[in-house]
């Protein structure tokens, strides 16, 4: 089975920590280089760990959702050497409130980094994977992009709006030898699902079938398929990573 990368690059958001860090790991651990994007300075700590256990990894601190921000990014990664065989568009946030009380700031901040700073990185990767003779565009969508929760309006409307621009982009860049695929997680152990309550842990470990947390491991392995040649023929698929929790009547 061939999951090396050796050769490659790989841009992954988000990656300061959670399901972006173990991703990146991956990805180095099979031979990219890769460089972590985060707005959270830590990102740069994060890339010298990796740095100084042999892997190959850069970091640069960037807000996805600011478009200068963006332009340098890829503006260094071209001239680094580094142009991404691999785009992993995983920052994201989530403002967890009742529908009535979610005002347009809400909304957009919300819809602008979960969906619409993915869209157009996937463009600006898209440029360079066309030059190269191919890539992988690999986005992170969400189990509720698919099954609803309250509190969550914006988040899963942008999450379901990831599953749309992945079929989409599929449909436009699969001539260039570039699949889009995207990863929806479960209920996965980081600080974005960190909620405290025992309840919520209970109801985890009785709704999963897998009667567990996932590990952002979990997610990270999926990814690797993903980018790996494994998956040459895997194309504008989101693949449920969530230990059964969408097949399962709750
Ligand atoms: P975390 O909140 O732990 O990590 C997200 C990272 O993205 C943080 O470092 C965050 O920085 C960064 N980020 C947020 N906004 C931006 C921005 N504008 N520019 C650059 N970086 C940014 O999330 P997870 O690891 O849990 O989630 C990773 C992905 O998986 C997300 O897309 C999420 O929606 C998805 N997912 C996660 C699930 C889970 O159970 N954990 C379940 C389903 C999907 P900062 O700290 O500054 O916000």
């Amino acid at each position: 089975m061939d999951v090396s990368l050796k050769g490659k690059s790989a841009l992954v958001t988000g990656a300061s920590r959670g399901i972006g860090l173990a991703i990146a790991r991956a990805l180095a651990n099979a031979g990219a280089h890769v460089v972590l994007a985060d707005r959270d300075a830590s990102v740069e700590k994060q890339a010298a760990a990796m740095r100084a256990q042999g892997l190959s990894a850069s970091a640069s601190v960037c807000d996805v959702t600011v478009e200068s921000q963006t332009d340098q990014l890829f503006q260094d990664l071209g001239d680094q050497g580094h142009v991404p065989d691999v785009l992993v568009n995983n920052a994201a946030i989530m403002i967890a409130k009742p529908a009535a009380s979610m005002d347009r700031i809400d909304w957009n901040r919300t819809l602008e980094t979960n969906l619409t700073a993915c869209f157009f990185l996937a463009l600006k990767a898209s440029k360079g994977m066309v030059e190269r003779g191919g890539g992988r565009i690999i986005n992170l969508s969400s189990i509720v992009g698919r099954v609803a929760r309250p509190q969550l309006a914006a988040y899963i409307s942008a999450k379901a709006g990831i599953d749309g621009m992945t079929r989409a982009l599929c449909c436009e860049f699969a001539g260039a030898n570039i699949t889009v695929n995207a990863i929806a997680p479960g209920f996965i152990t980081t600080e974005m699902s960190r909620t405290g309550s025992n309840r919520f842990d209970g109801y985890v470990k009785t709704a999963v079938p897998a009667r567990r947390w996932g590990e952002p491991n979990d997610i990270a392995d999926v990814a690797l398929f993903l980018a790996s040649d494994l998956a040459r023929y895997v194309n504008g698929q989101t693949i449920y990573v969530d230990g059964g929790y969408t097949a399962a009547v709750q």
